[in-house]
């Protein structure tokens, strides 16, 4: 009979179109999310995503690390290279951080500061990772429109959160870059004053 071969298309095209829109719905709701959580100039994880990873590192028992490192001098390369020349500088920061750290997250957490978190214990894993960045922006030849630019970063280290707050951990890798741009910047600081 033709109504029902004619039903049967129509039946046909009708599940076939709501699957097609149902995949453009849910992949452009994971476009949005993945937007939301995300720094638009480097594509590193936004501040806001970042707090709820940290959020679960201090209530996961795996041990951890977390880090923050902020570029040295910044605002002099700002000023002597144009605003340009720093955004430039920010996205192959990042870059570098995501091939150098590719198993931890890593945040822009405020304009030229980054927090790294990363698995693992700080003594053993943390002092090489970012003693391995360091070196590897340090011997970078950032090239803006010709222009031969060098960077520094200086960063801080703070062991497992071990019963401290997201504040608190954050806090604490912050106090150490304070005393690593004390003692001379493009340093890692683990623990005491002084070390490199
Ligand atoms: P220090 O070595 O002590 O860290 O000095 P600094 O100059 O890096 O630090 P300071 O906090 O004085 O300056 C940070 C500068 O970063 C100032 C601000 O204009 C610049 N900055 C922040 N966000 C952006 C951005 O998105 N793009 C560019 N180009 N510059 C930015
Ligand atoms: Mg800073
Ligand atoms: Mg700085």
């Amino acid at each position: 009979e033709i109504w029902i071969f004619n039903s049967g298309i129509v039946l046909f095209f009708l599940i076939f179109y709501s699957g097609v829109m149902l995949k453009m719905i849910t992949d452009s709701e994971k476009q949005l999310i993945d937007i939301a959580h995300t720094d638009r100039l480097t594509g590193l994880y936004n501040r806001h995503f970042m707090i709820t990873k940290l959020e679960t590192a201090v209530s996961d028992d795996r041990e951890s690390f977390l880090a923050m490192a902020d570029i040295d001098y910044f605002k002099k390369i700002n000023d002597t290279y144009g605003h340009n020349a720093g955004d430039y500088i920010l996205v192959n920061i990042a870059r570098i951080m995501k091939e150098v750290c590719k198993d931890s997250e890593i945040a822009r957490w405020g304009g030229e500061e980054f927090l790294i978190l990363t698995d693992g214990n700080a003594e053993k894993d943390g002092k090489a990772l970012l003693e391995r960045l360091r070196t590897t922006i340090e011997k970078e030849d950032f090239n803006f429109e010709g222009q031969h630019i060098k960077v520094t970063l200086t960063s801080g280290i703070a062991s497992d959160a071990g019963g401290r707050t997201v504040d608190q951990w954050v806090g604490e890798a912050d106090e150490k870059i304070y005393i690593g741009k004390k003692n001379g910047r493009s340093r890692v600081i683990l623990i005491n004053e002084g070390e490199t």
